[in-house]
Order: C-alpha cells, then sequence, then structure tokens
C-alpha cells in the first residue's frame, strides 16, 4: 500500500507539507529527504508516515531519500516541542538543527600510505621517512615530519614504496575514558559529586541545580557527574553548555585533560566541515561530549544522558534573534524528551532556577567554600560622590591606588566595564546634535581603534567624520563617556610600563584569540586587563587580586525587570575573578548609588538577601518566577498603517481570565532600520498555557504584507 509522508521543511513555514512515497523508497521518521517545493528541491525530514487511503488530491512524489543519519526521534520531538513553546514555526528551529548537515562535508585529502614494497635505494633519509609514515599524513607533512627535502617523498611514491589514498580526516574524537583520575575532591565536592553521580546513574529525568561561588570547583564536580553518565553505559553522550566562545575554550582544555579525549566543539565560531564532522559524529554516536554554545542542543544526540548548562543564569542563553528561545530553559525541555539528568550549574543562580530549587522540583547542591585555602575577596565600594575621577577620566583616586599596589606586587588587576568601544555617543558641541544611525534609533558608539562611528544594533558602521554631519562645524565632535578601549587609554597614561589588553567581542574575534589572550592572563603575562563581560566570567586567573568595576551603576539603567539580578549576577562574576589559591583578592565597585540594595548585597556578600528581597518584589507583581511574561513586536516602515494594525490587534486579543495585556506602545527603540516599532507585554499567572494563549492571538489577527510580528516567550529584552 503507498503512504503519505509528512515533511518538515526548514522554512519558516506553518506546519509539516504531505509527499507521497515512491514505491520502494522504504522511508522511516527521521529519515532527510529532498522534495519539490515550487520549482526547487528542498531539503526536510520525514516526522510521520500514515497510508494513503483512497479518494486523496494526488501528492508530489518525494524526491530523493538522503545519505544523512535519519534524526533521532528525541531531536524530531524537541524541535517540533520548540516551535510550539516559542510560538514560531517548527521549520525555525529545524534550520537551527540542520545547520551541521547544510555544511559542506570536509574534503578527502591525499595521504601517503606504506605499502610495503621494498625501497630500491635504501638511504637515512628514506628511512626516516618511512618510519614517520606510519603516522599517515599527506605528502608535504610527512616530509617535514621526517625533516627531508619533498623530493625523498616523491622519490618513494615513484618507487612504488610509498602510494597515495584519498581519505576525509576523521577529527579526533577519540573515546572519552571516564576512568582516568580528576583532581582529589574536596569533602563537599565528593558529596555534591556522589549525589550527581547516582542521580546520573539511575537514570531518568532528573534536574540538579548546582550551586557553588565562584572557585569552588563546580566544574571538577560536574565533570565526575558526566564521569558517572559515560562510564554507567558505552553509548551515552554528554552535552555541557556555556554562555560564551571563550568559555568554551577553557572547558574544551579540562574536558580534554579529565577524559583523554577531545570533546566536540560547537558554536558559531566553528568553520562549517569541522560543523559537519561534529554534526555527523554526535548523529552516529562517535562523539559523546559535546561543549558548545545554546545551539549545540538541536544536535542530533542519539543517547543523551546528561546535559550541563554551566553559568545557567547567563543571559546570553536567550536568543534574540530569529528563532526566540532560552536555552537553559530549552535545555530542561530536552532532557525531560530524553529522559536525561540536567544539572545547572552557577554561583549567581537565576530567580527562575532558584525558586524551582526551593520548591524542591530541582535538587539543590551547594557549595559554599573555595577550593583550597582561598577565600573570596574582599569587596568595597567607592562613592563616586566623594571620590570621584579627574574631568575626562573614569578611574577614582582610590581605585588608581589600589592599581597601583597590585602592579608593585607583581599582581594582575581587571578593570571590568560592559561596555564596547571607546565611547558610547559622540554629539556635536556647536549644535548638539547626536550621532545616531541612519533610521533607526541608536546613538553611533565611537570605535578608535578602527576610527569609526558603529550602531551596535544594525551593524552600520562609518568613518568618523572631520565635520559635524548636522550643521557642519568642524571639529565639533567630541566623544562623551567611557568605553573599554577608553579606559585601556587612560590605564595606559597611569601605568605606562604595564602589559595592558583589552578583551572586547571587538577585539577579539575568534575562538583562537579568546584562548590565547585567556591563556597569557593565566599565565601572568598581562598586568592590567580591561574587559567587558565577555572575559569576566568564569576563567581563573591564579595572579589577578584586584577586580575594579568601573561603572557598577551601568546595568541598573534603564530598570528592566531584570535590571536589578542582572546587575548583581554580573558583578558577582567579574568580582569572583579576584584571589585565588593562596592570594587573597579585592574588588572595588565605583558607584553613584552605594546605598542601592544590589551595591549594598555585593559588598555584604549576601545573596540570600539580596534574592529574598527581589523574590518578594516578584511576587507581589506576579513577575517571573512568579507569573509568566511574553512580548509581541510588531514593526513595520509605515507608521500609520502599524498603529492601525496594533490597534486591530489589541481588540483582537482572547479575553482570559489570569491573562493581562498590555500595550500597544511604542518601543523604546521606536525605529530600527527604517521600521517603526510597537510592543505589546502580557502578564500570565503560572497556571496559564501563554504559548497556547499567544498562539490563539496570532491566530485572529492577520497583519498586512509589510508589517512583521515577532513573539517573545519570556522575554529578556524590553527595548
Ligand atoms: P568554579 O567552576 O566553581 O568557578 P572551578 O571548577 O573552575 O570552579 O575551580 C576553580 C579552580 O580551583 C580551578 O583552577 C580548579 O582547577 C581548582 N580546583 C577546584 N577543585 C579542585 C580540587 N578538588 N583539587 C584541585 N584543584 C581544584
Amino acid at each position: 500500500m503507498s503512504r503519505i509522508a509528512s515533511i518538515l521543511i526548514p522554512m519558516p513555514l506553518p506546519e509539516a507539507f504531505d509527499y507521497a512515497e515512491p514505491e520502494g523508497m522504504g522511508l522511516a521518521a527521521g529519515d532527510h529527504v529532498a522534495v519539490p517545493l515550487g520549482p526547487r528541491l528542498v531539503r526536510g525530514v520525514v516526522v510521520e508516515l500514515r497510508a494513503a487511503i483512497g479518494g486523496n488530491r494526488p501528492l508530489k512524489p518525494v524526491a530523493e531519500r538522503l545519505d544523512d543519519p535519519p534524526m533521532p526521534p528525541g531531536t524530531l520531538e524537541f524541535v517540533q516541542w520548540a516551535a510550539r513553546y516559542a510560538v514560531d514555526t517548527p521549520g525555525q528551529p529545524l534550520a537551527i538543527a540542520l545547520r551541521g548537515a547544510r555544511a559542506p562535508k570536509p574534503r578527502p585529502v591525499r595521504v601517503a600510505v606504506v605499502t610495503g614494497a621494498a625501497p630500491s635505494r635504501p638511504t637515512a633519509a628514506r628511512s626516516r621517512v618511512l618510519a614517520a609514515a606510519a603516522s599517515v599524513l599527506p605528502p608535504a607533512e610527512l616530509a617535514r615530519a621526517a625533516g627531508v627535502s619533498s623530493g625523498v617523498v616523491k622519490g618513494l611514491l615513484a618507487d612504488g614504496v610509498l602510494r597515495l589514498e584519498e581519505v576525509i580526516s576523521e577529527a579526533a574524537f577519540g573515546a572519552p575514558d571516564p576512568s582516568l583520575q580528576g583532581e582529589v575532591l574536596n569533602a563537599s565536592q565528593v558529596a555534591a559529586a556522589n549525589v550527581l553521580a547516582d542521580m546520573v546513574r539511575s537514570g531518568g529525568f532528573n534536574v540538579a541545580l548546582l550551586d557553588g561561588v565562584t572557585g569552588s570547583g563546580k566544574t571538577e564536580v560536574y565533570l565526575e557527574a558526566a564521569a558517572a553518565a559515560l562510564a554507567a553505559d558505552p553509548d551515552a553522550q554528554v552535552l555541557i553548555l556555556l554562555p560564551e566562545i571563550a568559555l568554551t575554550q577553557a572547558v574544551i582544555a579540562r574536558v580534554a585533560v579529565r577524559f583523554g579525549a577531545q570533546p566536540g566543539e560547537w558554536h558559531s565560531d566553528v568553520a562549517p566541515p569541522a560543523r559537519r564532522r561534529v554534526f555527523d559524529a554526535v548523529a552516529t554516536g562517535r562523539c559523546r561530549i559535546v561543549v558548545g554554545a545554546r545551539s549545540a542542543l538541536f544536535l542530533p544526540f542519539r543517547k543523551l544522558a546528561l546535559i550541563i548548562v554551566d553559568e545557567e543564569h547567563d543571559t546570553s542563553f536567550k536568543q534574540e534573534q530569529g528563532f526566540i528561545y532560552q536555552g537553559r530553559d530549552l535545555a530542561v525541555a530536552r532532557g525531560r524528551i530524553e529522559g536525561a539528568g540536567v544539572i545547572l550549574a552557577s554561583a549567581t543562580p537565576s530567580l527562575e532556577t532558584l525558586r524551582n530549587a526551593e520548591q524542591g522540583r530541582y535538587r539543590w547542591l551547594k557549595l559554599s567554600a573555595r577550593h583550597g585555602t582561598a577565600r573570596l575577596p574582599d569587596i568595597d565600594l567607592i562613592d563616586l560622590r566623594e571620590t570621584p575621577p579627574d574631568v575626562g577620566r573614569w578611574l577614582s583616586p582610590p581605585l588608581r591606588q589600589a592599581m597601583a599596589e597590585t602592579w608593585a606586587r607583581g599582581e594582575q588587576s581587571l578593570l571590568f566595564l560592559n561596555r564596547r568601544g571607546y565611547a558610547p555617543l559622540v554629539l556635536c558641541k556647536a549644535c548638539g546634535e547626536r550621532m545616531t544611525a541612519p533610521d533607526t534609533d541608536s546613538w553611533l558608539v565611537e570605535h578608535r581603534y578602527t576610527g569609526r562611528l558603529v550602531c551596535h544594533l544594525t551593524g552600520f558602521s562609518m568613518p568618523k567624520p572631520s565635520a559635524c554631519p548636522h550643521c557642519g562645524a568642524k571639529d565639533s565632535l567630541v566623544s562623551i563617556g567611557p568605553g573599554v578601549e577608553r579606559v585601556e587609554e587612560e590605564a595606559r597614561e597611569l601605568f605606562p610600563d604595564a602589559r595592558i589588553s583589552v578583551f572586547s567581542s571587538d577585539t577579539i574575534f575568534d575562538a583562537r584569540e579568546a584562548r590565547r589572550l585567556i591563556e597569557s592572563m593565566a599565565a601572568g603575562e598581562i598586568d592590567i586587563l580591561v574587559a567587558t563581560q565577555a572575559a569576566a566570567k568564569g576563567h581563573n586567573f591564579p595572579k589577578l587580586t584586584l577586580v575594579g568595576v568601573v561603572d557598577a551603576d551601568l546595568g541598573l539603567r534603564g530598570g528592566d525587570l531584570r535590571a536589578a539580578e542582572r546587575t548583581y549576577q554580573l558583578l558577582a562574576q567579574a568580582t569572583g575573578r579576584a584571589g585565588r589559591r593562596d592570594r587573597p583578592g579585592r574588588a572595588l565597585l565605583q558607584t553613584y548609588a552605594p546605598e542601592h540594595s544590589v551595591m549594598q548585597a555585593l559588598r555584604a556578600q549576601d545573596r540570600d538577601a539580596f534574592v529574598a528581597a527581589e523574590m518578594s518584589e516578584r511576587e507581589m507583581a506576579g513577575l517571573p518566577p512568579f507569573g509568566r511574561l511574553a512580548a509581541v513586536i510588531a514593526s513595520g516602515p509605515d507608521g500609520a498603517q502599524l498603529e492601525v494594525f496594533v490597534r486591530l490587534m489589541a481588540e483582537a486579543a482572547p479575553n482570559t481570565p489570569g491573562v493581562e495585556v498590555y500595550g500597544p506602545a511604542d518601543a523604546p527603540l521606536g525605529l530600527i532600520r527604517g521600521r517603526r516599532r510597537k510592543r505589546f507585554l502580557v502578564r500570565a499567572d503560572r497556571a496559564v498555557d501563554l504559548s497556547a494563549y499567544m498562539a490563539a492571538w496570532r491566530a485572529r489577527v492577520r497583519p498586512p504584507g509589510a508589517i512583521r510580528v515577532v513573539i517573545d516567550i519570556d522575554p529578556y529584552s524590553f527595548l
């Protein structure tokens, strides 16, 4: 009997499309296929097969079954679940899940292999080549390894002693060895590791919060849980998610040492052929440990036994563009679908996770002290109203003095400022014009390294003009406020002999460079590091004893739902870099609001008090984690048309108990790339299925072609 194949296509289509299965193709769910869509053939994945019942209209046939490892059932279910949760089309998460399959296969390389024939003319150089040929290398590399000229290798090829063979290089996903010894754990680490290992060994879906102060050894502990998972089942796979590429590099190195094998690496900076190799090796089960960024959640794991989300509170887990999702929440969802263990690790867990732990839904494991003799740093506030920096400078006298003392002791300082570039605003002192990106409500940020003004929102950039584009005044543009490049300039003036580096996403372009900088900081080759959040989390720098936070109030401005929580987390992380092993550390926070509850909690290192106060405010307002939020962002080129549409949309909002709809209102970023933007905010009680509500609302409106409606479940940005 002929069958109908439902095919999911990685495009924004509302549902899977039906095709006829050609006789004898023998499709199964998860198979990759090529199907006709309009005039083209596109890749898709079989979600379901059912018997064709007579009388159906004729369907186009599946064109071809592709030679890729099928998408495992768990991955397929996860993709569909994620789409429903995010109120988006299933093609969006599917596109992420197929990124690896669509990357080009690594090209075969020609390597020299020994044929066994005896050389006609044995020489010392030829023997060296034959010895080196045991490791099967391309001819040029073989000559280099043997320390001979390429002519010697060519001679052996001509002689028939060596022969060329094409191979696909298999990345070194050696089998991890969980029986290798990790560090000897201290008593509280052992206690936590045992609970996690038992959880993993007993199998099934369970979530644990590994809550430990910075430097307490959370990584050591979760690697033990990974070892337990790998040892319990020879096919088990482990996924470790991290919020920053720089952090993936550090963890990859630790995994390689702990298990004697290189893990799969997955993030935006992995080149397509390497991506393809990881994808295939995960799908076939050869790659058993993946260390990556949030999109690694969509890899086709065959037997995912454990997911670790390190720095689980980090807002970088929220993807804001394209398919909008919170990676930490999807990690828990994937764990449930796969029947896998999930470990959320942090020194400053999100309120959502803490609430789940308090309610007993997650196991809660605590590491309350740093490993060994290391102590947490002393934290002091510098009141900028009392000891301001000089005019046009950003480092106050007490911070400068602490830096001088640190430098004199031969120790390192970290200056933390979460702002890229040289200055966040450029304005004309003649006419007051603020430089903004064209058709966008966002200031242009000055970058001195490149001499350009850059819009961090749209990527627009232009050379810094010599005259004001508005009034034409010459040399009238002034830089307002500091970014990391400007703080670096000041540090160089103060410490001309110090070795100073900047770490931000503008100065560090790829994973290798990030790794190099982190390593040279760890090796003590940098005296002062000026860094944005990209370098201020998770790393261990043994000689770093002073952290100076240049503008502790920065994140509190704008005041969205999570401003206080995020500021607390970020500054606790940044200050937590100070002091390791035998060297006590110190952190200084420059603030204009030393009385603010966040500053007081940081100074007293009293997370519990801060969390309790923040929780009770959220509870009173019914905000997450006590209620749910969703945002709608509607945008279009024509303000009047947008206005009419959002009014209609407001009227169409379903009336449901426990749901409140606020808006429409102008978005704070009211104009981006020429598109006007309006927002709604929806608050719902926890018992409400907010995704279903939003889907129902969306189904009631039909935006005109020029208008785009984006739904953001659990928004982190309110701009
Ligand atoms: P966290 O992830 O909690 O910040 P890490 O696991 O990175 O902590 O540990 C902090 C530092 O202490 C690292 O350099 C780590 O190697 C070291 N460390 C932690 N636990 C131990 C241990 N039991 N034995 C030796 N070194 C340890």
